[in-house]
């Protein structure tokens, strides 16, 4: 090894091993950095880079920040018209419709000459014009065709680009942000001091996302390109299968003896307030995911109100002697049911719906069929839930309630029911017969 090597060597471990303690003594030169980009920076004394001398204008997102005169702005900016220009003037309009620079000859301005633009670098008021030259397509098709998602198809005001669209959604995933966190922070930076504020748009942001998120879904799961349009999507279609899971003729040789195990739980948290109605708000995924579809279950929960359930023989398990005595006044839902795959911690489709009350058999039965209408072929089912020993007690005789197409064909299956190991301590000795497990074979 060379003494250069060496060196060069070990002011890398330098660098990795101290970075700040190496930063510090430029930070002052950071510091000024910044400063000098405030003001005209290079620019001072200089012509435009089209030779004129007044140069007051400057983009804050292009690469370099060089002052230019404002018709040169103008022109560079064409075709990047989200882009920030300090010292703008009022004149800037967006025109649908054409190529940059091309003149449309019938401009439509927006409905009350009223635009705003939620993107990444805030939310922008803008002037916007719609093509009204024949050939040209409705407003709303405008906006999409421009990477615009219109919140209406009437009259539109508001859009996002889809590139907010894309980017909020997958932040979602992976940062657990909120809508509202997300909205506000881009208020924010739009302006952070509160001396320009802009009209609120959070609600329309929260449609567009519950729009946007439905067509992805849609998208990847290739419903557009069905022949009979994608309202022909059938229930679960738009699910990612558990890939890991027995699923015979897709990943599962003929005769194979595979089980699946459900854990069946509920989260009491996920209340909704009864603020709206189905017919103003309609739900978008009709059962098509994870959600059941609403219509068929709330006609099942309807058409068995009457039925009480039995108090619990076990510990007295709240969630059920209470089921019927909760109050559930003002709440369209007073949390959610979940069947999930227990193995590879997945939902599956159709396995969430949500409660009117507190653990009603009845709507955890519904959830529970509809997942198994998926794994109709599998002969082992496994249940992991916390009151399975009173859940499973009746559960044979609560099926023929259940709408035909859920009711299962028990024939050569075989059930097994498990506590999970968690919740054991909390269930009488007397319930448990062979410890943990029930088996209920047909
Ligand atoms: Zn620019
Ligand atoms: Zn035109
Ligand atoms: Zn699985
Ligand atoms: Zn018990």
């Amino acid at each position: 090894m060379t003494l250069e090597n060496t060196r060069s060597k070990s002011s890398v471990s330098s660098v990795s091993d101290d970075p700040i303690t190496l930063w510090l003594p430029e930070c002052k030169t950071y510091l000024d950095e910044l400063i000098f980009l405030e003001g005209c920076s290079k620019s001072a004394g200089q012509l435009c880079s089209c030779g004129a001398l007044s140069i007051s204008f400057r983009c804050q997102d292009c690469l370099l920040p060089l002052l230019s005169c404002c018709a040169y702005i103008l022109q560079s900016h064409l075709n990047m018209p989200f882009h920030r220009i300090e010292e703008w003037n009022n004149g800037f309009h967006i025109q649908l419709g054409h190529r940059p620079g091309e003149k449309c000859c019938h401009p439509k301005s927006a409905f009350d000459d009223d635009f705003i633009i939620i993107k990444i670098h805030g939310i922008h008021e803008v002037s916007l014009d719609f093509c009204g030259c024949k050939h040209e397509a409705s407003h709303y098709k405008q906006l999409l065709q421009a990477h615009l998602f219109p919140a209406i198809a009437t009259d539109p005001r508001t859009t996002a680009t889809f590139g907010i669209l894309k980017f909020f959604h997958l932040l979602s995933f992976e940062s657990k942000v909120s809508a509202y966190e997300f909205y506000h922070s881009l208020a924010h930076q739009h302006d952070n001091t509160g001396i320009t504020p802009i009209r609120d748009r959070y609600s329309i942001f929260l449609r567009i996302i519950y729009k946007w998120r439905n067509l992805r879904s849609l998208k990847c799961a290739g419903c557009g390109h069905d022949p009979a349009s994608a309202s022909a999507t059938q229930e679960g279609e738009l699910v990612l299968l558990c890939l890991a899971c027995p699923h015979p003729g897709k990943n599962l040789p003929d005769g194979w003896l595979y089980g699946i195990f459900l854990a069946i739980d509920v989260n009491f948290h996920l209340k909704r307030q009864a603020i709206s109605s189905d017919n103003k708000d309609p739900g978008l995924s009709n059962g098509w995911s994870y959600f059941i579809d609403e219509k068929c279950y709330k006609e099942y929960i309807a058409n068995n109100s009457a039925v009480t359930q039995e108090r619990s023989a076990c510990t007295s398990h709240n969630t059920v002697n209470m089921a019927d005595a909760k109050l559930s006044q003002g709440f369209a839902a007073t949390g959610i049911g979940t069947v999930d795959c227990a193995r590879h911690d997945m939902k599956l489709a159709n396995g969430v719906g949500d409660l009117q009350k507190d653990k009603r058999y009845l709507n955890m039965d519904y959830l529970v069929f509809s997942v198994l209408f998926t794994f109709t072929s599998l002969k082992v089912i496994n249940f992991s839930y916390d009151i399975t020993c009173q859940w499973h007690k009746k559960l044979w005789g609560r099926v023929p309630c259940l709408p035909p197409c859920l009711q299962p064909d028990l024939t050569g299956k075989i059930f097994c029911f498990f506590v999970p190991k968690f919740h054991l301590a909390a269930h009488i000795e007397d319930g448990w017969r062979s410890p943990q497990m029930w088996l209920g074979e047909h």
